[in-house]
């Protein structure tokens, strides 16, 4: 069972400095909508929309870049 849910990612690139906002939405699994937060994949590159760079080199790198929260 999955749930289609909204993010926002709110975006501080380190390697050119914007700060940039973009939503989207995935589908999860019902198991791990509470701690969502949590889980960062990092086989998907998820990138700067300025400058391209990648920000999910590992979850600390992605932590340090990236705020994610929901949008019901
Ligand atoms: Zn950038």
């Amino acid at each position: 069972m999955t749930t289609t849910m909204g993010l926002n990612y709110i975006i501080d690139c380190r390697r050119c400095g914007s700060h940039s906002e973009y939503q989207t939405s995935i589908a999860v699994k019902n198991s791990v909508r509470t701690n969502l937060a949590e889980h960062i994949d990092t086989e998907c590159a998820i990138r700067c929309p300025i400058c391209r760079a990648r920000l999910n080199n590992s979850a600390a790198e992605f932590r340090e870049q990236v705020k994610i929260s929901l949008r019901e």
